[in-house]
């Protein structure tokens, strides 16, 4: 009987990664964590690949094409392991409504992205406008549902005529439950505890939400619940914001709320995201395209390099905290900083920062 050598190296496990960097610092930033993913490869010792397949998409696209998400990149989406986003979307491109071009959007309905992670994290005191937190202290997740809600009436032709425009909150029990479920098991790997942001004293949708957050809650009786009124929500977010662990909310208010989160820890270019759904998964830092200063070279690529280790953590057999480490460890340093931080480097030599560390 033949036996196998146990030096003889195994085949690396290969995952396909479909990569959109799309608009404006969508293409700085992605070309930055594809760096870093490819050290990360590299550290691997050949037990895992990466082949990364490049795909058209975002507002570029469709003043090229005609359309923002081609039917080739949406194939090569539905086959790959993960998908990689840089942002999307342009002001000056509009549809003949009058609403800008959201690929990214349309991603997350078509594969069912249903929970939009956004974790919180304080990488440094100083970072914060908020002085007396100090590293680790703000640390919390906001997991914002992503096919429904307010933004379902995205799509409708609202406008019947000069009087009177209508956008319907479209919370159903199947987007809800899943939605919850996706929080509370992601509050048990954590501090266990689960606070829904809604506006139950108001809109009959949001007592709907918070019924079905109370029955989901039954089956999770180690975690701890509380419930939030949005624009209270608000308020704790800047008042105490290290007394929140998985937030969970419908889409406009996660919207909203998480780039108020993000201001907590150093603005849109710290803060990382992953669209989840059950068979495909969508990772992309939190901001747009930030048409001000795309093309100058200085997008903060913190929050798309975040965004990678949260893919990293998400594919099987793959960790992100190695890279969560290393960005903790340039930002350790003051001086490694883009100008959004009141820093000076340029997006590759803040890339390097972080790779000197890898
Ligand atoms: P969207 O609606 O598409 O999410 P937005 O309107 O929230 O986009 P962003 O593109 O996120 O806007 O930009 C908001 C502000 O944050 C801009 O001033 C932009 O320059 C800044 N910003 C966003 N991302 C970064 C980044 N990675 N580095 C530096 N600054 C950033």
């Amino acid at each position: 009987m033949a036996s196998v050598d146990p030096r003889t190296p195994s085949s690396p496990k290969t995952y396909e990664i479909a990569v959109l960097p799309g608009d404006g610092i969508g293409v700085d930033v992605m070309a930055a964590c594809l760096r870093v993913l490819q050290a990360y490869e590299a550290s691997r010792d050949g037990e895992v690949c990466f082949q990364l397949v490049e795909c058209a998409a975002g507002a570029g696209e469709y003043l090229r094409s005609g359309s923002a998400l081609p039917e080739e990149t949406v194939d090569t989406c539905a086959r790959a392991d993960a998908v990689l986003l840089g942002a999307m979307g342009l002001p000056e491109v509009r549809l003949p409504d009058g609403k800008e071009l959201t690929p990214q959007i349309d991603l997350r309905e078509q594969f069912e992205l249903y929970a939009g992670l956004r974790p919180t994290y304080l990488y440094h005191q100083d970072d914060s406008p908020l002085r007396e937190y100090a590293v680790g202290e703000i640390d919390f997740v906001i997991v914002r549902e992503s096919t429904e809600g307010l933004f379902s009436a995205r799509l409708s032709a609202a406008v019947e005529d000069d009087q009177e425009v209508r956008d319907v909150m479209r919370i159903t029990r199947q987007g809800s439950e899943r939605l919850f479920r996706a929080a509370f098991d992601l509050a048990r790997t954590r501090r266990r505890k689960v606070t829904l942001v809604d506006k139950a004293n108001v809109l009959p949708s949001m007592v709907f939400l918070r019924q079905i957050f109370d029955e989901v809650a039954q089956s999770y009786p180690d975690v701890e619940t509380e419930r939030v009124y949005v624009d209270a929500a608000a308020l704790f977010l800047v008042q105490r914001p290290g007394d929140f662990d998985v937030m969970v909310t419908e889409n406009m208010f996660g919207d909203i709320l998480s780039d108020l989160a993000s201001g907590l820890i150093g603005g849109m270019g710290m803060a990382p995201s992953a669209d989840i759904g059950d068979r495909c998964a969508v990772f992309q830092p939190a901001h747009g395209t930030a048409p001000d200063i795309a093309g100058k070279g200085i997008a903060n690529p913190v929050g798309m390099i975040l965004s990678v280790a949260m893919m990293l953590d998400w594919l099987p057999g793959t960790d992100g905290h190695t890279i969560r480490d290393a960005v903790a460890a340039a930002l350790a340093n003051p001086e490694n900083r883009t100008p959004d931080m009141k820093g000076t480097l340029s997006t590759e030599h803040m890339t390097d920062a972080i790779l000197n560390q890898l």
